[in-house]
């Protein structure tokens, strides 16, 4: 249906290339993504003060005369401070490198300004660079402003400008997309209500009717879209395994014995697989907590049952590793496995393609590989996947379906709350391995600022690699880049093999290279024939060293604290002592908040609670690295109720028209393919 919201926003009067262009960094292509890229949040700015009555660290408007301008230059500061009066007092508003603000207001001006309150220690109260309005003409102080998220060179303003410039256009009006039977049932508002009282909010009550209405209608659409990705989650019928009396033998035999809550999550997966009921299991353990060996004890009951095994790992290089630790587990065995990934070479992949459709393969370890359509099995009985959350829904469904009903399961570092799992999962269960194998020291964690970053590779780095151990560096970007400042892994790698560390070896590695490169590279660092490896983030997950001991993380203040942990879980992993040395670059209180909290938890979960409290759940379950659509308004942990109500309703409308094709449904049939568009998705498919 053709629609004026699919227009581009440059359709609108005072949006010229220059604002569309800002837009786009957004996101924001048509007038519809403007219309729905809803604030994260709002500012009251409508409580107003006299000046006498305002304290140190407030959030405030004042209203009152400007009694005097001056402007002056201190370094390379350009600084302005307007003097502002009323009947109870004086404030100074100190704005800086916004000269032109002297000749935008002149004495006696009446003004109103929003900003915190900062009082010196002499007294004086002062805002700075808050925001400033004439009085006559008052459009964001003084109202409850919608706060965008922004990228880098668009701000606020600009988005607010855009919205009014769409709104200004008369034309622009939504058609109700929602079945009448739900709006009425749930009481929802009118959807151009909704649209409007969240970028004009007049008081907070029309802000609260609206967030209901999208909040739901959000859920809703999202939990829609996974039902036709997975199916519902009706209870399946699966695969009979019987438990292996080869298991204990196995597990008797191991060069280490299993942990309490190792055997604990095997015996739940050997019982779910036992079961008629198809199995949907979650692993969750720490890193280091020994998730590999109970997945291979996993697999091995699948294959002494006839059946082969599926294990899909987010990275080329932990395939790899797995390939090998798999192959070692099995080794004296008649147990086949093989390896497939994007760089197994073009006759081994034919041979390995048919060996698998003959059944002769009993185990397949691979990356994405493994879900091409080309790929497929004999007889599949037991699907694994790695670190699962760097995997979207669609590409686990892909996998398990390349069998009947195969018994499923899902290996994770992250920890994830109970609503999250249950809508990317459905009704899974979920085993924890919540402790490390005896005798690991405690990894010791130390923030460091950026300049006393030369002493330390200087004096305790080579310290470390004298005794024979080896060590990660790991940076945030692979390129240079001039504008976040950030040291990125080829200058980092330049600097070290040649200034501090010309007589060893130091290696790279980095997303941009070949796939045969960065397996030589990992491989001669297994070896130890690399004493120093400089990498991105592509080390972070399950990589396995014992020999590393060091885990050093350039710019620490770039990463969250989940990937922090994990980042650090790549030491710690043999019987030295290992450290992990934060470097950061920033006063930023957030940041130093989290280096210090990783200096005094070693504990992921600790962490991921930690994290969720300082940046709030939107972030910390941001939705993208789960493979979702980013959700605009609702939030999983903040509305389970909420996510309730709509999950019951989605049920009901997926029960009753799976296809959504019913004409009642055609408008959510657009909202649903509209939000997972980022995802290639499409009802049809
Ligand atoms: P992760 O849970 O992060 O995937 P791994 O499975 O890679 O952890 O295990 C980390 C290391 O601990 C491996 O070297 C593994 O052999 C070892 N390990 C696993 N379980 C035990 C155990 N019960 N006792 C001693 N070492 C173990
Ligand atoms: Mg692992």
């Amino acid at each position: 249906m053709y629609s004026i919201l699919d227009k581009e926003i440059q359709y609108i009067k005072g949006v010229g290339p220059k604002k569309a262009d800002k837009m786009s960094r957004l996101g924001i292509f048509t007038i519809r993504d403007a219309l729905y890229y809803f604030p994260r949040q709002f500012e009251d700015r409508s409580i107003e003060k006299q000046i006498m009555a305002i304290t140190d660290g407030e959030k405030v408007t004042i209203k009152g005369r400007i009694k005097k301008i001056s402007n002056k230059r201190i370094n390379r500061l350009d600084i302005t401070e307007i003097t502002v009066e009323d009947e109870t007092g004086t404030i100074s508003l100190i704005f800086f490198n916004k000269s032109y603000l002297k000749n935008t207001y002149r004495v006696n001006d009446a003004i109103r300004s929003f900003g915190t309150v900062k009082k010196t220690e002499y007294g004086r109260l002062e805002m700075h660079n808050c925001e400033i309005e004439y009085e006559r003409l008052i459009k964001n102080v003084g109202a409850i402003i919608p706060v965008y998220k922004l990228s880098n060179g668009v701000t606020n303003k600009d988005v607010m400008g855009v919205v009014r410039n769409i709104f200004d256009t008369s034309e622009v009006k939504i058609k109700e997309y929602l079945p009448m039977e739900l709006v009425d049932k749930h009481r929802l508002c009118d959807i151009n209500f909704a649209i409007k009282s969240m970028h004009f909010p007049t008081d907070k009550q029309s802000v609260q009717i609206a967030m209901y209405r999208l909040i739901f209608e959000e859920l809703y659409f999202l939990q829609l879209g996974l039902f036709s990705i997975k199916g519902g989650n009706e209870i399946k019928s699966g695969i009979n395994f019987n438990i292996s009396g080869k298991i204990d033998k196995i597990i008797r035999e191991l060069p280490f014995s299993l942990t309490r809550s190792q055997k604990k999550a095997l015996d739940e997966i050997l019982g779910d697989m036992n079961s008629n009921r198809v199995m949907n299991r979650l692993v969750q353990g720490d890193v280091g907590s020994g998730k590999t060996v109970v997945a291979q004890l996993s697999l091995a009951n699948c294959v002494f049952n006839g059946y082969q095994g599926a294990y899909m790992a987010p990275t080329e290089i932990l395939a790899k590793q797995h390939f090998e630790s798999f192959s070692e587990f099995f080794a004296g065995s008649d147990v086949k496995i093989e390896l497939l990934t994007s760089s197994t070479t073009k006759k081994n992949n034919m041979r390995i393609l048919e060996s698998l459709e003959n059944g002769d393969i009993d185990i397949l370890i691979g990356t994405h590989s493994l879900i091409e359509d080309k790929v497929k099995f004999n007889h599949l009985g037991l699907v694994i996947t790695d670190e699962q959350h760097r995997f979207g829904v669609r590409q686990r469904g892909k996998l398990s379906s390349k069998a009947e009903n195969p018994d499923v399961l899902v290996m994770t570092a992250t920890p994830i709350p109970r609503t999250l799992a249950l809508i990317l999962y459905g009704d899974l269960d979920i085993s924890v391995i919540d402790e490390l194998p005896p005798g690991r020291k405690p990894i010791e964690t130390l923030a460091i600022k950026k300049n006393a970053r030369g002493k330390l590779y200087k004096n305790n780095i080579r310290k470390e690699i004298e005794k024979g151990h080896q060590v990660y560096v790991v940076c945030p970007l692979v390129d240079e880049s001039e504008v976040l400042d950030v040291s990125s892994a080829t200058e980092v790698y330049e600097e070290l093999s040649h200034r501090y560390f010309p007589d060893l070896k130091v290696g790279i590695l980095h997303g941009k290279m070949k796939n045969s490169e960065k397996d030589d590279i990992m491989e001669a660092f297994k070896r130890g024939d690399i004493d120093i490896l400089v990498s991105t983030t592509v080390i972070e997950v399950g990589v396995n060293v014992p020999n590393a001991t060091v885990m050093i993380i350039e710019n620490a203040e770039r990463f969250g604290l989940a990937q922090l942990h994990q980042l650090r879980g790549r030491v710690g992993r043999g019987k030295e002592q290992s450290f992990c040395v934060l470097i950061y670059d920033s006063n930023n209180e957030v940041a130093l908040e989290r280096m210090k909290t990783m200096e005094s938890s070693n504990d992921g979960f600790v962490l991921a609670e930690k994290d969720l409290s300082i940046r709030g759940p939107g972030d910390f379950f941001g939705t993208r690295q789960h493979g979702l659509p980013e959700l605009m308004v609702a939030n999983l942990l903040k509305h389970s109720k909420m996510l309730k109500i709509a999950q019951k309703e989605a049920r009901l409308t997926y029960a009753n028209d799976p296809s959504l094709s019913e004409e009642k449904n055609r408008g959510v049939k657009d909202k649903v393919e509209y939000m997972f568009r980022d995802i290639g998705y499409n009802m049809s498919i």
